[in-house]
C-alpha cells in the first residue's frame, strides 16, 4: 500500500440527543481510521455541520474543487496523522479564538483531526463534536448542500452516531446519494470526475442513545450510563424512602422505549413499573397497583418505588404522568408520595466503563465495515448481542425500530413486544417474578422443591441480586428456598436457614455476599456434605461463584456415583470479578469492578496528568485471568497490560521502556500526558509492580516520571452495577427454571431412587450472542484447571486492541 494515499477519507459525527460514550466512538472511529490508512475528520454539530460545511469556500460559488487525484495526494503516515492534532483542538473550546499557530475551528464544521486530537476523550460525557437537531438536513435543499460538502472535502466515508433518527437520516442520505450527485454534476457545481468518483457514499450507523430504543442490537451507547445515573439516585432514595417510610415515584426517560424504565424496576427492586410497550392491562389499572403495593406493605415493607416512563401511558394512550400516580397513592393509600424527575441528569456524567468499551469494539467495526462496503453491501448498523460485536443492515434495524411506535400508536402491544429483543421480554418477566408477591403458590404440591442458594468463593457484585431473584421465585412456585450460609463449611455446620420475601427486599444494592461465602470446595468432606443434603432434605442446587463454585459442581456431580443426595439438578452461576470461569464470557461482578477500576483509574489519571510527564503503574487483582486487566486497560486507555497469560519477561520491558520513551518524546512541549500501565497482581512473581515502577522512573530521566497505585479488594466494587444486578435477576430465572425442569424429568423416574443424568449439573454461560447451558463435565476439557481459568478466552485479541489504540508498533517503529 502507498503510505501517502489514504485507503479512505472517513468523517464521523455525533447527531440528535447526547449520550455517554459518544467521544469514545469518535475516538475509535479516527483511531481505527488511522490505523488503517484513512484520512480521518469530525463534522462538529451533527448533520448541521455537513450542511453548514466549511466557510471558506462559499457553497454559492461555483468552486474549482481540486480533482480526485489532488485530494488524496495528501501526508496520511502515521507519522504526520501524529503529528496532526495539537490534542487541544476541540476539547477546551478555545478554538474559536485561537492563539498564534493554532487551528481555528470558527466557520469550519468539517475538521481534518489526528491521533493526538482524541487523546483522552474516554472520560467525558456528552459529545465534545457538538450534536444538533438539524432541520435543514430534513430537506432536499439541506442533504444536497451536505452532499456537496462532503465531495468538497473529498470525504467518501461518514460514521453517524446518534438515535434512531439520526440513523433515518444517514439511510435516507445514501439512499438519495446518487440523485444528489447527478443533481450537482447537472448544476455544474461538481465536476464529472467528482460525480464518477463519489458515486457511492459508504455510511455506517452506531447507536448513540440512552433509551436503548434501536431493535436488532442488546445494548445502545450511553444507555449504561443513563442506568447507572439513575439508579445512583434510586439507591440514594431508597434510604430516605425507608426511614420515612414514604413512596417515591420516580420519571425516567424513554418515550418510547421502557428500557431504563424496565431495567431501573428490575436493578433497583421498584414495586411497580409504568412503561410504553406494556401498559397495565386493566382500564382501572389504579386499582391494582394500589393493592398490589398495599399487599407488600401489608407484608411489612416501609418503603414504596413506583417508576414511570416519560411516554408511559395506559391501554387507551392516556398518558400516565408521575404526578397522577402520585395522587392516588397518597389519596387512595395515604401514604406520603414524592414525585423525583431525574431529566437530564439521566445524560450526564463520565460514561461507565461499558460504555467506553462497547462504543471502542463498535467504533473499530465501524470503520472495517466501511472499508469492505462496497456499492451493492447495504449500509450497517453495528450493533451488539449478548457479547459480540454485530452488523445489521442499517434499514432493517430503523425499520424495526419504527415498527415498534407504530405498534404502540396501533394499540397493538402484544406486537411492540415481540418487536423488542428477547432480552427486554425475559427482564419483564423477571421484573414481575421477583418484585409481585402472590399469595397463592402457582405449583402443586408435589413439583415444589427444597432449593439450596450457597456462594462460593471470593464476593462479587450481583450475588446478592441472584439470591433475591431466586429466592422471590422459589415463593412465587411454592418451592422453599434456604440459605446455606459459609459455603460448604457452612452447610456442615448445618448454618442453613430458610429465606422470605420480604428478608432480601433490600438485597439488589447490596455489595459483598449475605449469605457468607467461602473458598473451601465439598470434598474436603464430601460424605458429610452428601449426609447434610439428605437431612435438609434439598430437591435443587444452585451455586453462586467463580472457579471455586464450578469445582465445587464438578466434585458434587462426579461423587453421584457414590452418594444418591446429588442425584438433584444443580446448577452454577457464575460470579467473579475475575471472570475466569471457563467458556463464559461473562461472570457477575465483573461489570461492577471494571466500574471500579476506572473510577480509581480516571482520578489516577487526572493526578498523573496534573503532574505531567507521570507513568502510572496500577495493579489489579484477577487471579490468574488476565480479563479486568485487559478490559480495564482497554476502557481507560491504558498503554501497557500486563497479563499472567502473557507473563513478563526482560525483551517486553525493554521494549515497554523504549515504547514510552518514544511516546513522551513525541508530546508537544508543556503538553504531556500522564499515563496508565495496567498489571495484573500476578502477571509475574519476578517483575513485580514496585520494579517495574522502579525502573520506569530510572529509564524515564527528564522525559517521565513512574508511581504505582494498588486497587486491591476495591475492585469487588462497593454497590453493583445495575448491569450486574439486571443480568443477575435474568439469569437466576433461567437456573430456576433449569431446575424446574429436571426436577419434573426426575419425577418422571419410576421408583424411589433417582438417577441424575449428567446434564442436570450445569453452568449457565454467555458465549457469543447466546446464553447456554454446558454440563459440567463437558466443562472439563475447556478449564485449565492448574491455573484455574479457562484454555481460551473471548478477550485474547482485546490485548492487541489496547496496543493498537496506543499506536505502539508504529511509535516503536519510528526513528
Ligand atoms: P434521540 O434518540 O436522542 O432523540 P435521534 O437521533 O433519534 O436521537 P432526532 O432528532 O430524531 O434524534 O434525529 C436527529 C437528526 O437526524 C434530525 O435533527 C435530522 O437532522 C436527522 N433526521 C432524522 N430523521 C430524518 C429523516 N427522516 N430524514 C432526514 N434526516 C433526518
Amino acid at each position: 500500500m502507498d503510505a501517502t494515499k489514504p485507503t479512505m477519507k472517513l468523517a464521523v459525527l455525533t447527531s440528535g440527543g447526547d449520550s455517554a460514550g459518544m467521544n469514545a466512538v469518535v475516538r475509535a472511529v479516527v483511531k481505527a481510521g488511522i490505523l488503517k490508512g484513512c484520512e480521518t475528520y469530525i463534522v462538529r454539530e451533527g448533520y448541521e455541520g455537513l450542511v453548514r460545511g466549511n466557510a471558506d469556500d462559499a457553497r454559492a460559488e461555483k468552486v474549482h474543487a481540486p480533482s480526485y487525484k489532488e485530494v488524496h495526494i495528501t501526508d496520511t503516515t502515521f507519522a504526520h496523522n501524529l503529528r496532526f492534532g495539537d490534542g487541544d483542538l476541540l476539547r477546551d473550546g478555545t478554538s474559536d479564538h485561537p492563539q498564534p499557530g493554532q487551528r481555528t475551528l470558527k466557520g469550519r464544521y468539517i475538521v481534518r483531526v489526528g491521533w493526538d486530537d482524541v487523546r483522552g476523550w474516554f472520560a467525558q460525557g456528552g459529545t465534545l463534536i457538538g450534536t444538533a437537531r438539524s432541520a435543514a438536513f430534513r430537506t432536499h435543499e439541506g442533504r444536497l448542500a451536505a452532499a456537496y460538502n462532503l465531495i468538497k472535502e473529498g470525504i467518501d466515508a461518514i460514521a453517524v452516531c446518534g438515535g434512531d433518527g439520526s440513523l433515518t437520516g444517514a439511510d435516507v442520505f445514501r439512499a438519495e446519494w446518487p440523485s444528489l450527485v447527478t443533481e450537482l454534476k447537472e448544476q455544474g457545481t461538481i465536476t464529472e470526475f467528482q460525480a464518477e468518483a463519489y458515486a457511492h457514499l459508504k455510511i455506517v450507523g452506531l447507536v448513540g442513545s440512552i433509551d436503548n430504543d434501536m431493535s436488532l442490537t442488546d445494548l445502545t451507547i450511553g444507555a449504561p450510563t443513563a442506568l447507572q445515573r439513575i439508579c445512583e439516585a434510586m439507591d440514594n432514595i431508597d434510604s430516605t424512602a425507608f426511614s420515612h417510610s414514604r413512596a417515591f415515584v420516580l420519571e425516567v426517560m424513554g418515550r418510547h422505549c421502557g428500557w431504563l424504565a424496565l431495567m431501573a424496576g428490575v436493578s433497583g427492586g421498584a414495586d411497580f413499573i409504568l412503561l410504553p410497550e406494556r401498559p397495565p392491562e386493566e382500564d382501572n389499572w389504579e386499582d391494582s397497583m394500589c393493592k398490589m403495593i398495599h399487599g407488600h406493605r401489608e407484608m411489612g415493607k416501609r418503603k414504596t418505588i413506583v417508576i414511570v416512563a416519560e411516554g408511559a401511558h395506559d391501554k387507551n394512550l392516556n398518558p400516565i404522568h408521575a404526578e397522577h400516580v402520585r395522587e392516588v397513592l397518597t389519596e387512595r393509600l395515604g401514604l406520603d408520595t414524592r414525585v423525583t424527575t431525574l431529566g437530564h441528569t439521566q445524560r450526564g456524567g463520565r460514561p461507565v466503563a461499558w460504555d467506553r468499551i462497547l462504543p471502542t469494539l463498535q467504533g473499530v467495526e465501524a470503520v472495517d465495515a466501511l472499508l469492505e462496503s462496497t456499492p451493492t453491501t447495504p449500509s450497517y448498523m453495528i450493533g451488539v448481542r449478548e457479547n459480540k460485536i454485530t452488523r445489521v443492515p442499517l434499514m432493517e434495524a430503523v425499520k424495526m425500530t419504527h415498527a415498534v411506535t407504530e405498534a404502540i400508536k396501533e394499540k397493538d402491544f402484544v406486537k411492540a413486544m415481540s418487536l423488542r429483543d428477547p432480552e427486554f421480554c425475559e427482564t419483564l418477566e423477571g421484573f414481575h417474578a421477583t418484585s409481585v408477591h402472590e399469595s397463592q403458590p402457582r405449583l402443586p404440591h408435589h413439583q415444589r422443591m427444597r432449593v439450596a442458594i450457597m456462594h462460593v468463593g471470593a464476593p462479587a457484585g450481583g450475588m446478592n441480586a441472584a439470591t433475591r431473584a431466586a429466592v422471590r421465585y422459589c415463593i412465587r412456585q411454592g418451592h422453599k428456598p434456604f440459605a446455606v450460609h459459609n459455603g460448604f463449611p457452612g452447610l456442615l455446620d448445618e448454618n442453613v436457614h430458610q429465606l422470605s420475601w420480604l428478608g432480601v427486599d433490600n438485597w439488589m444494592t447490596r455489595g459483598g455476599s449475605e449469605l457468607g461465602t467461602n473458598r473451601k470446595l465439598p470434598d474436603i468432606d464430601l460424605g458429610g456434605v452428601a449426609a447434610k443434603f439428605q437431612q435438609f432434605n434439598f430437591h435443587a442446587l444452585i451455586l453462586i461463584g467463580g472457579f471455586e463454585a464450578f469445582s465445587s459442581l464438578l466434585i458434587l456431580e462426579q461423587g453421584r456415583k457414590h452418594y444418591p443426595a446429588f442425584h438433584i439438578p444443580m446448577v452454577h452461576l457464575p460470579a467473579t470479578i475475575s471472570n475466569n470461569v471457563p467458556m463464559t464470557e461473562f461472570s457477575l461482578g465483573s461489570d461492577t469492578s471494571l466500574n471500579a477500576l476506572v473510577d480509581a483509574c480516571d482520578a489516577i489519571k487526572q493526578s498523573a496528568s496534573a503532574s505531567r510527564n507521570r507513568v502510572f503503574v496500577v495493579e489489579t487483582q484477577g487471579g490468574k485471568c488476565g480479563y479486568l486487566a485487559t478490559m480495564g486497560a482497554l476502557a481507560v486507555g491504558a498503554c501497557i497490560v500486563y497479563t499472567p497469560e502473557r507473563g513478563i519477561n526482560l525483551d517486553m520491558l525493554r521494549n515497554d521502556v523504549k515504547y514510552l520513551k518514544k511516546r513522551y518524546s513525541l508530546d508537544i512541549k508543556g503538553r504531556s500526558e500522564g499515563r496508565l500501565v495496567i498489571r495484573n497482581e500476578v502477571a509475574s512473581d519476578v517483575y513485580t509492580t514496585e520494579m517495574i515502577t522502579k525502573m520506569f522512573k530510572e529509564e524515564g530521566g527528564k522525559l517521565f516520571d513512574s508511581r504505582s497505585a494498588s486497587l486491591g479488594h476495591t475492585l469487588q466494587g462497593g454497590i453493583p452495577s445495575p448491569l450486574d444486578r439486571a443480568r443477575a435477576v435474568r439469569l437466576s430465572l433461567k437456573c430456576m427454571s433449569f431446575i424446574e425442569h429436571h426436577h419434573d424429568l426426575l419425577l418422571k423416574q419410576p421408583g424411589k431412587s433417582k438417577v441424575a443424568p449428567p446434564e442436570s449439573a450445569a453452568v449457565i454461560v454467555i458465549r457469543g450472542s447466546h446464553v447456554k447451558w454446558v454440563p459440567v463435565q463437558d466443562m472439563v476439557p475447556h478449564a485449565d484447571m492448574v491455573n484455574r481459568r479457562g484454555k481460551e478466552n473471548s478477550w485474547s485479541k482485546t490485548t492487541e486492541l489496547v496496543e493498537a489504540l496506543v499506536a505502539r508498533s508504529q511509535i516503536l517503529a519510528k526513528d
